[in-house]
């Protein structure tokens, strides 16, 4: 999901050392070109645009932290701050008037207007995820991964609502890694006595 995978782009965020992986403007425009939000060409186009990569980029990081905030606060039932709440609406508002339908085979589809091809535009889809998760019947379903150092946010589609990792490959790993080796720890401490 789009709004996730987009709060998701800082590694260990409950780290002494999280990572971010959207290190340059540019890197957050191929992000959106693999995301499909965006077009390679209109990345490009984007890209030499920007005057002010560096503030751009700050707003991008800004929206990111905002969506983490809420979305997090929903995984947790908690109430979000109301600031965050405007915030948001602020950014919602933004991306509503400038978001149209279109026609296409069997269906519709949304895009952005031809007027609004600023760097902004490329926020709006991802907004337009966050709200569409927030006043969804998934909402209850959002987790943030049990690892202590993770902080990845998922949707837990499993039946019974047990699942406790961002991926088994990654985190649900290392948490067996980590339990083998206390236990390992603890066996040779029995042996050692
Ligand atoms: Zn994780």
């Amino acid at each position: 999901m789009l709004s996730l995978d987009f709060t998701n782009t800082v590694d260990d965020r409950l780290s002494d050392q999280p990572t971010d992986s959207l290190t340059s403007y540019e890197r957050f425009l191929d992000w959106a070109v693999q995301k499909n939000i965006t077009e390679r060409a209109t990345a490009d186009k984007l890209a030499e645009a920007e005057t002010d990569p560096e503030q751009a980029l700050n707003r991008v990081r800004e929206l990111r932290e905002l969506l983490y905030r809420l979305l997090s606060a929903a995984a947790g039932k908690k109430r979000v701050a109301e600031e965050d709440l405007d915030s948001f609406n602020g950014y919602l508002a933004e991306a509503m008037s400038n978001i149209r339908i279109t026609q296409k085979d069997g269906g519709f589809d949304w895009y952005c207007c031809p007027g609004c091809s600023g760097s902004e535009s490329v926020l709006y889809p991802i907004v337009k995820s966050a709200a569409d998760l927030l006043v969804s019947a998934q909402l209850d379903r959002i987790r943030v991964c049990a690892d202590p150092q993770c902080g990845w946010l998922f949707l837990d589609s499993s039946r019974n609502r047990s699942r406790r990792w961002c991926s088994m490959e990654s985190c649900g790993n290392r948490a067996k890694a980590r339990r083998f080796y206390q236990r390992h720890q603890q066996n040779q401490g029995e042996q050692e006595l």
